[in-house]
């Protein structure tokens, strides 16, 4: 029995529904070749811009430009989060969902919040990166290694200064700095652990930041790269990084 909200239970309970049999429940659909298509059930609209790749189990809306797969359709339609979908889709196909047990629950929450403080710190990162003065050392590096700010921003790049820039800007957001400390994005004393080094984002197939790699700017710096620590989602070697400016 996979446990409710695990990755396992997403994969088992997409494997058991068809998207197209779910969407034809509030949208009528016409096949078309190999793919469906029917009026957008979110946006208003005369003639069929909403696309079913059942191959892919995937949806696309050229009208409104939302997607996903059958878990985001149902968030959409029903007005649920991500895990009211599961619950819904798993009664569907009738797989049955183990319930957390509360240290299960207490992991599950503290990898909730490690996420979202990597995804602040992304942004937080990419932000000096362009817009303060104290990114200029990282847009100076990108420069001498031919890296287009195009590139640069796929990745999602982005420059932590030196000091204890991210602290403050968790301190005036409100924002807890014990999580920070968990994430591995700050040292005990406050300052930044990758302080004075291009941050680049490592991240899983779906876009979420898991930690980040970052390189030196300074000659003068031991180490050329460091990663994250170990932390809730990320063990090193597990995951693989994509862009390699060692060269
Ligand atoms: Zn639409």
């Amino acid at each position: 029995m996979p446990t409710l909200s695990s990755d396992d239970a997403f994969a088992e309970v997409k494997a058991k529904v068809d998207l197209v049999k779910v969407v034809q429940e509030h949208v009528r659909l016409t096949k078309r070749n190999k793919d469906y298509w029917g009026l957008c059930p979110f946006h208003q609209e005369d003639s069929p811009s909403f696309h079913v790749n059942p191959q892919r189990q995937s949806w696309y809306c050229f009208g409104c430009e939302r997607k996903g797969d059958v878990f985001t359709f149902v968030e959409l339609i029903e007005k649920t989060d991500k895990r009211g979908a599961l619950q819904l889709l798993a009664e569907r196909a009738g797989v049955e969902l183990k319930k957390l047990s509360p240290e299960q629950k207490d992991k599950a929450d503290l990898r909730k919040r490690t996420l979202a403080m990597l995804k602040l710190a992304a942004q937080y990162y990419e932000y000096v990166l362009w817009k303060m003065p104290a990114g200029e050392p990282g847009r100076r590096l990108l420069e001498s290694r031919h890296v287009a700010e195009e590139t640069a921003r796929r990745f999602q790049l982005g420059y932590a200064p030196a000091g204890r820039g991210f602290a403050e800007y968790l301190r005036a957001k409100g924002r807890s700095l014990a999580d920070a400390l968990e994430a591995g994005l700050m040292r005990r004393d406050g300052t930044d652990f990758f302080a004075e080094r291009l941050a680049i984002p490592i991240r899983d197939e779906r876009g979420q930041v898991l930690a980040f790699t970052a390189r030196a700017v300074r000659q003068d710096e031991q180490k050329k790269y460091i990663n994250s620590p170990d932390s809730p989602t990320y063990i090193k070697g597990r995951v693989i990084f994509g862009l390699d400016l060692a060269r």
